[in-house]
């Protein structure tokens, strides 16, 4: 039966979400940004901000306006919340679908993959297996930002979006663009405005229904990420670890990852090993080099026009990242991506005005510093030189912006969707983006929300 479906939010899910259901369904997009170009968000951080520049934005395509495009799947082994093990599972059949959607052009993502992670974690005489493995993820070479199929009746600049409900229904959807205000009935509304987006929508229907859910956007989760020292690997290693650090596959690039376990097994972070040139362990060149290799257009460029452009290290950086050629060193940063768990952590609004109470916990550094303890004892049979801040600080690490969990999965009392991602006390509104995902070791985030897109695609085209 051809449905009228409303989409909020024209971003990474949103995108995916409206291009498949429009084969068989009349899907409106309601976009709170442009068309054909991007603009980034006024927040107001309560604790600290996420990173030295803007982790999403507004926009056709949303934030993959801004990203890389690095796909790799969360490991439902990784995960330690049964609902969620088990909705990824379920999430499995769909990586080919979704890595395709994303650019990546082989035949077969799946089998890439394994391909790489098998070739990766077998040893040899002079590499020995890591403990807990090597992951690795794929760059296909060429990408853009996601675009809305023509079958879809797209609407940007959208403003003041409400909902009426009749008992557990949303009947119609209201919102204003261009000074008009306009109403559509709806058979089914999907929410994918994006682990800081949502919450907001969701607070709107919420209030509709009377419900009292007073934990929208809490749990907030992202992984802090930064680079926290320098090896440098013996001979004999040194074309393992230049293959492992990025290796050029034709139509993508893979770069592989040393997963470390926390002790109690509940946590997983990684590290990427990166080209550099010194030893040198200097905060100060490890922030700036994170802001030139994360921005985009002007802000790029104002960052070149700095002293800091000449150091050795971001030489290599700009090398290696940027032009995709890498110095021949054997010397590496160490790039750290943690891990969080839902916690207090949280992004909330006042009227329209974005609020993100972001931290990282006490237990979480003390958990990344025995990690990597744990990683210095493993490099030293493999390196000359070894320097890892192992007693690393908040200041150490920034967001990844991998924002996620904003929207509580299950069946406690504050929790807002289910397993099918529909919304408990709704029968017709589903939720779809980052804000789904309640945990995600170290993995990006882009590859898994596509998977959970095509998934929820599936299942509307099969009820
Ligand atoms: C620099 C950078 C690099 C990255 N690299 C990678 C990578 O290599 N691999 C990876 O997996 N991930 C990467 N990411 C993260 C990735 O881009 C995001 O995880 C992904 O885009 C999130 O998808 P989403 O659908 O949840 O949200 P978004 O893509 O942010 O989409 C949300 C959409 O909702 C819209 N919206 C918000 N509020 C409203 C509202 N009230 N009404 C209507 N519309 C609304 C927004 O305008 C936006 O279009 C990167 C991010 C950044 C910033």
């Amino acid at each position: 039966m051809r449905r009228r479906v409303v989409v909020v939010g024209g971003g990474l899910a949103g995108s995916l979400l409206c291009n498949e259901l429009a084969r068989n369904h009349a899907v409106t997009l309601l976009e709170r940004g442009p068309k054909n170009s991007f603009r980034y968000p006024n927040v107001h951080f309560v604790n600290r901000e996420l990173a030295a520049i803007d982790t999403f934005c507004f926009g056709g395509g949303g934030t993959t306006n801004l990203w890389h495009n690095g796909l790799i799947p969360i490991n439902p082994q990784d995960v330690t919340g049964r609902e969620f093990s088990d909705v990824l599972v379920e999430a499995r059949p769909f990586i080919d679908q979704a890595a395709a959607a994303l650019f990546f052009a082989g035949e077969s993502f799946t089998a890439e993959y394994e391909s790489l992670a098998a070739e990766a974690n077998t040893p040899s005489s002079v590499f020995p297996s890591f403990p807990d493995g090597i992951d690795c993820l794929v760059y296909p070479k060429k990408f853009r930002s996601l675009t809305i199929a023509r079958e879809v009746d797209d609407v940007y600049d959208v403003e003041g979006i409400g909902f009426v409900l009749d008992d557990r229904e949303v009947k119609a959807v209201e919102f204003s663009t261009g000074g008009q205000t306009r109403t559509i009935d709806v058979d089914l509304v999907i929410i994918s405005a994006g682990a800081m987006g949502t919450p907001k929508i969701l607070q709107r229907i919420i209030a509709e229904t009377g419900a009292a859910f007073d934990r929208v956007g809490v749990g907030f989760i992202d992984h802090p990420m930064g680079f926290v020292g320098k090896v440098k690997f013996k001979k004999n290693v040194s074309e393992t670890v230049r293959q492992l650090s990025s290796c050029d596959r034709g139509s993508y690039i893979s770069r592989s990852a040393v997963r470390l376990k926390s002790e109690c097994g509940r946590y997983t972070a990684c590290v990427f090993f990166r080209p550099s040139l010194t030893m040198e362990n200097d905060l100060s060149i490890y922030k700036y080099k994170s802001r030139l290799g994360a921005s985009t257009g002007l802000a790029r460029l104002k960052h070149i026009f700095s002293r800091k452009v000449l150091h050795p290290d971001i030489v290599a950086e700009v090398f290696g990242h940027l032009l995709g050629f890498n110095i021949p060193s054997r010397t590496y940063n160490i790039l750290f991506i943690g891990e969080q768990k839902r916690g207090d952590n949280r992004v909330f609004y006042d009227g329209d005005d974005l609020n993100v109470d972001w931290r990282i916990s006490d237990e979480e550094i003390s958990i990344y510093r025995n990690m990597l303890e744990a990683l210095n004892d493993i490099l030293v049979e493999l390196a000359d030189q070894i320097e890892i801040k192992t007693d690393i600080t908040e200041d150490w690490l920034w967001s990844a912006a991998h924002h996620s969990c904003t929207t509580p999965m299950g069946h406690r009392e504050h929790d807002l969707i289910d397993k099918n991602l529909k919304l408990r006390f709704c029968d017709n509104v589903y939720v779809c983006d980052g804000s789904v995902i309640q945990e995600h070791s170290y993995a990006n985030t882009g590859l898994a929300i596509g998977q959970l897109a095509f998934r929820l695609a599936k299942r509307i085209a099969d009820a």
